[in-house]
């Protein structure tokens, strides 16, 4: 008999989808190869819920959030391992004009209930969070070695449905050739730094996020179009700058730097179901940067449809790229 799920892709998305899948009592395996690039590897892990040089308010955030809270809040109970931090985010005005923005934003409203107090120089930004994506990978995986869930690889045709969360690596799927994919390559560079306050991410152009009272790590950059996931040295110093103008004389070294690939696509939504035509393939993908926020709402849709035929909600199904 065929066995029930095979999750391909051990990133944020497979990850998050295998926890609900587990919580749900739904029977899977989960396989990874430890194929690059990922984004997953590279990726700091905050939410926040004011980003981009226009000042935009993410998305559905307000039903995004608090699904994401409990759900990273649950794993991190169940496996003992403290993954979620609130953080509150220091937006500094990058120039006059951000400034403006935020001031006619903040007259009419659209920045609420996350823009804080303003001052000259920026405004703060609460609710944001951050989560430790290594130690989410890791001890989901340890815990899935130890179930049995994880394997290496995996014969898909033993499979009743193969969800394919290998980020990048679709493109290898003829089958979702219809989706109109787009890459942006990103690095972060890891730097020692003492003195920040570990609750707060800085965030101008880039952000830096502490990591503990003396690294942090500063990201990130946007490359659409590349996929080649090697560090360069023009990433390197594109945010060193950054990182010397928002650290202004507090001295730091760079002791690291990664890189990875984001999936998009071109309406910034992500892309979670089952094929429209091939029924025992899905997937979930194109999180682009705000995987974290995202994964846990995709993988309760999956539960849903899995669970009791719930149809996936319209922004995110593989459907809406599949013409008439
Ligand atoms: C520099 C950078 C910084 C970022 N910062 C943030 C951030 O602060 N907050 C945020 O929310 N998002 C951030 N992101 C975006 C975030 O990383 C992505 O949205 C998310 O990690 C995508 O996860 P994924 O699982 O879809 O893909 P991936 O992380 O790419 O995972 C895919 C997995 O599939 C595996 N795989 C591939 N092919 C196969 C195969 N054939 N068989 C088995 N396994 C396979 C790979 O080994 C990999 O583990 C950042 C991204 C970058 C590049």
């Amino acid at each position: 008999m065929a066995e029930a799920v095979l999750i391909v892709g051990q990133g944020l998305a497979g990850t998050v989808l295998a926890w609900a899948l587990e919580r749900a009592g739904i029977t899977f395996v989960i396989v990874d190869g430890g194929q690059a690039p990922t984004a997953t590897a590279a990726a700091a892990g905050i939410i926040n819920p004011i980003t981009g040089r226009r000042l935009v308010k993410s998305s559905q955030i307000e039903t995004l959030l608090p699904i994401a809270r409990a759900f990273y809040q649950d794993l991190e109970t169940a496996l003992g391992v403290p993954l979620w931090r609130e953080m509150r985010v220091r937006r500094l005005f990058a120039d006059d004009h951000e400034r403006t923005v935020f001031a006619s934003k903040q007259a009419r409203g659209e920045l609420a209930p996350f823009a804080a107090e303003s001052d000259d120089s920026g405004f703060w930004i609460k609710d944001a969070a951050r989560v430790d994506l290594p130690a989410l990978i890791l001890a989901t995986r340890t815990h899935w070695r130890q179930s049995g869930h994880w394997r290496p690889q995996a014969t898909e045709s033993a499979f009743s449905l193969v969800i394919d969360c290998s980020g990048a690596a679709i493109t290898r799927r003829s089958e979702f050739g219809f989706v109109p994919w787009e890459f942006s390559r990103g690095e972060i560079i890891e730097v020692a730094v003492a003195g920040l306050s570990p609750d707060v991410v800085l965030n101008r152009r880039h952000w830096i996020v502490p990591l503990g009272t003396d690294t942090a790590w500063v990201g990130a950059t946007h490359q659409p179009g590349l996929t080649t996931a090697d560090p360069s040295l023009a990433g390197r110093r594109e945010l060193e700058r950054s990182a010397r103008s928002m650290l202004g004389q507090r001295p730091f070294a760079v002791t690291g730097q990664r890189c990875g690939v984001r999936v998009n696509l071109p309406d910034k939504h992500p892309i979670a179901g089952p094929h429209p035509s091939v029924p025992r393939l899905g997937l979930v993908n194109g999180l682009g940067s705000k995987g974290v926020l995202w994964a846990p709402f995709l993988a309760q849709q999956w539960v849903a449809y899995l669970l009791s035929d719930t149809p996936f909600v319209s922004k995110i199904a593989a459907l809406r790229w599949a013409g008439p």
